[in-house]
């Protein structure tokens, strides 16, 4: 049952021949019996309440695709019910008085609760060693990272916890993981997906998408995920990007005749080889289906590096600054006066990397140093957006590496901010530019100790092209079955 597809589910509970309350039990089992650390708050008695109601909605025939299925939440979206930590101590016993829009929505589509997904703390990181949760395991091999910042969420697909994931993206939280799981993610266009009650991290990067087993999968998700929300100022508004959206329409069509951009940058000395190959099967398999491989250049790839650890921290420490100790979150035991609970509390309360962005956000916005370092990474942002525009009147969809280097061992990188930072070479100009990118596994690499690690195609679109790069995923998912393939162990 773990292993069908979300269109297979809902014809199993549509049809009566499991109930939404049966599959609910089925994956709780299936989280208490996992050693992943890819959960940080499960509550199965109001997992098995949502089921009930949404088994009255099938017996009553008010159904939507998703209605009975269940789906885990990466812990940036706040939740009634269920803890709302942003992997964080500042937030370890907090519980919403709200729903997130994105959880809001699948619940008002019927899809039930499983709990919340363990993740780099307030989503900066790239391997979930930064959770105050401790780090998750990559189900294919438990000596490496599962990615991040969402690798409770990618770890759950492929251990198949859980049907259907939500994550989010900044920088490359969505794909990078999904990348490093072998499981399928999509990062959507900026503003397609509500910010409202995700836990924000960089507000102009930030970006909700979902991860599943397929593109396909992927599609219904977004279909109930994305459209405009008047709670969020930067939601694309209806007209504009924002409509509801059958993001599956394409998934069928041929790929005859695809134009398909292999940016020249993407595969230079950094990448390893094992991934290349991995990649350039990939675009092989991509020509036998009528697509044709167009040289392009993405000459600012570089920069989005400098560009992106400014930009983010400096929005970090802004959105940061309201974790005080005062409303909620945590706050010290003893202190001597307002300014030394501030202080000890937001001490206590994040960890070094947390810390460390704030740092450099507050530097790079101060007076003197805002144009040096501030100014300068918005004016190149502009510049790498205008990289993609470029290559888009060249080509249709951009293929690439997600990642340098296949899942590295937890703890390699755990030391070394800098090392972590360069590993996002790959992902980090598509959210710069506010463009739509997704993951689909492509094969494994070498880099393996106890077993493999997967290897993840990077497809990038122009705006608003979901529906596209989720027909290209789609159409490769037909011809081939690394999407299928699951970690050993996992029955
Ligand atoms: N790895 C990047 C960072 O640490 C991206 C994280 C993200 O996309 N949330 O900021």
């Amino acid at each position: 049952m773990h292993t069908k597809s979300l269109k297979e589910l809902s014809r199993l509970l549509q049809a009566k021949q499991i109930s939404s309350t049966e599959l609910a039990k089925l994956y709780l089992d299936r989280i208490a019996g996992s050693d992943l650390n890819a959960f940080i708050d499960i509550n199965a008695d109001l997992t098995l309440q949502q089921a009930a109601a949404a088994d009255q909605r099938l017996a009553a025939g008010d159904t939507t695709p998703l209605t009975g299925i269940p789906i885990a939440h990466k812990d940036i979206f706040v939740t009634r019910g269920w803890r709302s930590t942003a992997g964080s101590k500042m937030l370890a016993n907090y519980v919403s008085p709200f729903d997130a829009t994105v959880v809001e929505q699948f619940h008002a589509a019927g899809m039930v609760t499983l709990g919340k997904l363990n993740c780099d703390e307030f989503a900066m990181g790239s391997s979930n060693e930064n959770s105050y949760f401790g780090p998750v395991k990559n189900p294919w091999d438990k000596a490496a990272v599962p990615g991040g910042s969402s690798g409770g969420s990618a770890a759950t697909i492929a251990a198949r916890l859980a049907p259907a994931a939500t994550a989010t993206d900044t920088g490359g939280s969505i794909r990078q993981p999904a990348s490093f799981c072998g499981v399928t993610g999509i990062k959507p266009t900026y503003g397609r997906v509500s910010r409202f009650g995700m836990i924000a991290f960089a507000s102009s990067l930030d970006q909700g998408g979902p991860m599943a087993q397929s593109a396909e999968d992927c599609a219904l998700l977004l279909n109930a995920m994305a459209g405009f929300d008047p709670r969020d100022s930067t939601s694309l508004e209806p007209g504009k990007g924002g409509d509801k959206e059958d993001f599956g329409r394409d998934l069928d069509k041929s790929l005859q005749g695809l134009r398909i951009g292999v940016p020249r940058e993407y595969f230079g000395k950094g990448l390893a080889s094992d991934v290349e190959q991995a990649v350039r099967a990939a675009l092989a398999e991509y020509e036998k289906l009528g697509a044709t491989l167009v040289d392009i250049s993405l000459p600012k790839t570089e920069l989005s590096i400098p560009v992106y650890y400014v930009i983010a921290p400096a929005e970090a420490s802004s959105n940061l600054s309201r974790f005080d100790g005062v409303r909620y979150g945590h706050r010290a035991k003893e202190y001597k006066d307002l300014g030394d609970m501030y202080r000890k509390s937001r001490a206590e309360g994040f960890g070094d990397e947390v810390k460390r962005r704030i740092l450099v956000g507050a530097y790079v916005l101060s007076h003197g140093y805002y144009d040096a370092y501030y100014l300068q990474a918005q004016k190149i942002r502009r510049l790498i957006a205008q990289d993609f525009s470029n290559a888009f009147q060249q080509c249709d969809v951009i293929m690439g590496p997600v990642a340098p280097t296949v899942a590295w061992d937890l703890g390699d990188k755990a030391d070394d901010p800098v090392a972590n930072y360069l590993a996002d070479i790959f992902t980090l100009s598509t959210s710069l530019a506010g463009l739509p990118g997704m993951s689909i596994p492509c094969g494994f690499g070498q880099g393996e100790k106890n077993g493999k690690r997967p290897v993840g195609l990077q497809v990038i679109g122009n705006y608003f092209d979901e529906a596209r790069l989720l027909n290209v995923a789609h159409q490769y998912q037909l011809a081939t079955d690394w999407h299928l393939r699951k970690p050993e162990g996992v029955n």
